[in-house]
């Protein structure tokens, strides 16, 4: 072999072996979905994270469950990229998806929709010491809270709002009372790729709040459906494809259909939560939110 040859050669086999040693590398919960866009899939139902390499810097979709997931998802986005993270999107502003906020802020520039800020300080103020309590749970944890600060999101959007960095576009579309006060799902239309929040989960009963509404969910379902995206990345749950949408569907229409039966058979609100019977979703994890459901869906059904 000519030695130029040889020099193009052994080029190559470093470039494969060093590729294959990053694919390794990433951690467990890492997954690939597409070129240079990874989700950390949070472990037992544990909140997702989206990273999303530009050649203008990184994005993130939610900050990990807890600090220990941030601190895995750092070294990991530090593997893909020599580029720092510029954005982190908030899919909504709960605890799971937000303290971690301070392991990226700065140099992260956060974006969430109208509320989240109100949200998160309404939540710190309900739970005063949560901090403490979290570095107590494990000595790792205790590690990766070192430096917590509480940083609320530096931009808030309405309605709608779209971010181009390098190469990539996304939108982020407010949706509205599906799960928490400020809901955003992220849109990523050339690359197909959709990260759904917490509105629409997989294998998993929802919390469904009291502002929380079947139709709401359900109009979000639709809008998220007709984008017509190739893979999706609920909030909680293993990413899939949009048969997460028909799935959502399909479970709050039997949910609505046996709670109607059961009010003109006469039953009492507490006596359905009672009786209610779901077998073909009795897998679902997060069994103890059924109620929650059952008081939505008796609303839909009493048309208030
Ligand atoms: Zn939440």
């Amino acid at each position: 072999m000519k030695p130029k040859y040889r020099l193009v050669v052994i080029a190559l086999l470093y470039f494969v072996v060093a590729s294959a040693a990053a694919a390794q590398d990433l951690g467990p919960n890492i997954r690939k979905l597409k070129d240079g866009i990874y989700v950390y899939v949070g472990t037992k139902f544990n909140s997702n994270c989206g990273i999303v390499i530009t050649q203008e810097g990184v994005v993130l979709i939610d900050s990990g469950h807890n600090p220990t997931d941030s601190r895995s998802i750092l070294e990991a986005v530090k593997k893909l990229s020599p580029l720092p993270v510029r954005f982190l999107l908030d899919t909504e502003p709960h605890p799971d998806h937000t303290t971690g906020h301070f392991v990226f802020s700065p140099p992260a520039t956060i974006i969430a929709h109208v509320g989240a800020t109100a949200s998160m300080i309404g939540r710190e103020k309900e739970s005063p010491g949560r901090i403490e309590k979290l570095a107590g749970t494990s000595p790792e944890m205790k590690k990766a809270l070192e430096g917590y600060r509480f940083v609320p999101p530096q931009v808030e959007y309405r309605q709608k709002m779209t971010l181009n960095l390098g190469e990539r576009t996304f939108e982020l579309f407010y949706l509205k009372d599906v799960h928490s006060e400020a809901d955003t799902a992220v849109w990523l239309p050339k690359e197909r790729v959709l990260f759904s929040a917490s509105g629409i989960v997989v294998d998993q009963v929802n919390i469904l709040r009291p502002f929380v509404t079947i139709p709401d969910i359900l109009a979000a379902s639709k809008m998220m459906k007709a984008l017509n995206p190739e893979v999706v990345v609920p909030g909680h749950g293993q990413p899939g494809t949009a048969k997460i949408f028909d799935d959502t569907e399909k479970y709050y229409a039997l949910l609505v259909e046996r709670v109607g039966a059961m009010v003109k058979a006469g039953k009492s609100l507490d006596e359905i939560k009672k009786e209610l019977k779901m077998p073909e979703y009795a897998q679902w994890a997060s069994q103890e939110r059924m109620p929650s459901n059952v008081d939505a869906a008796y609303k839909v059904v009493k048309g208030n």
